[in-house]
């Protein structure tokens, strides 16, 4: 799809990867209408013309607000980015279930809320693309983030039915699979520090890199974006390894 023009929703924008895909997509000519809880947040990464919408995605009049008043500026949606997310690093039989249903409900209930409001839209003019963002830990279990994990899992699970679907409605749906990045993901996450590995930087990428892969994905109509790509190798060892790769996860966890 070709971005210039083209109106662009982008949830969880006031930082991080929602941020980056903001200046990214605002450089390649798409009109922005961005939504987080921080409105001052989304005032400092919103340009001229942007549409910002205040507030906390799990609830549903927040969500009715961001896409009404879209498509009242701008008459249409063409892109959803479904960005918001949240962390936590509990192990699983020890997360408090409030936690659990919180996180489940910022980064999979939502997420599928906002679809069912923008899909109509979408069918109606037999176009757009659903963005829906994972994580590599959508596709392999990291036992620091087993919770979170599983939210992307069913993330994963989500976008691919959506794809199948939506087909015939002209609605595409592409899953963006972060690794490691930037952001201030980590420090807001629930729960305990993470193991060292995961706070090295070595595999890093910056929130810049990974908005460049989100908006080459949607120009190329992508089914799924790994950012960086090196991640399809860790994901095929996973697949073909699943018992090293395990151990090795639980000692990096330091469980094993
Ligand atoms: P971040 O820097 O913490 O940004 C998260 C964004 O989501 C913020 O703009 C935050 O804004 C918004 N948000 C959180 N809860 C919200 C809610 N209830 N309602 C509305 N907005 C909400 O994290 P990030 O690293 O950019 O993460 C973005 C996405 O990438 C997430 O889905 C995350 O799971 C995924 N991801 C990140 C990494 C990584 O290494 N960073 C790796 C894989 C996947 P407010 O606080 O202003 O609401």
């Amino acid at each position: 799809m070709r971005i210039e023009g083209k109106v662009v929703i982008v949830t969880g924008a006031s930082e991080g990867i929602g941020a980056a895909c903001a200046a990214e997509f605002a450089r390649s000519g798409a009109r922005l209408s961005l939504c987080a809880r921080s409105e001052d947040g989304l005032r400092r990464v919103a340009g001229d013309g942007a549409l910002i919408t205040a507030g906390d995605l799990t609830d549903e009049a927040v969500r009715r607000r961001v896409v009404d008043r879209t498509i009242e500026r701008f008459g249409a949606i063409d892109i959803l980015i479904n960005n918001a997310g949240v962390g936590m690093y509990i192990p699983s039989w020890q997360a408090p279930e409030e936690e659990v249903r919180r996180l489940m409900e910022v980064n999979f209930f939502a997420l599928l809320a906002m679809v069912r409001l923008v899909a109509p839209h979408m069918r109606a003019r037999h176009s757009g693309t659903i963005v829906n963002v994972g994580s590599i830990g959508g596709k392999f279990v990291l036992p620091w983030l087993t919770v979170y994990s599983a939210s992307k899992y069913a993330v994963g699970a989500l976008t691919e039915g959506l794809r199948m679907e939506l087909r015939r409605d002209g609605v595409r749906t592409m899953l963006v699979c972060p690794g490691y990045v930037t952001t201030e993901f980590q420090r807001r996450a629930v729960g305990e520090i993470p193991p060292q590995v995961v706070r090295g930087r070595r595999f890093a990428i910056t929130a810049a890199r990974c908005a460049a892969d989100i908006r080459r994905g949607v120009e190329r109509d992508a089914r799924t974006v790994m950012s960086p790509p090196i991640g399809w190798l860790a994901v095929a060892v996973a697949r073909l390894l699943p018992r090293v790769v395990e151990v090795r996860l639980a000692r990096m966890n330091g469980t094993a």
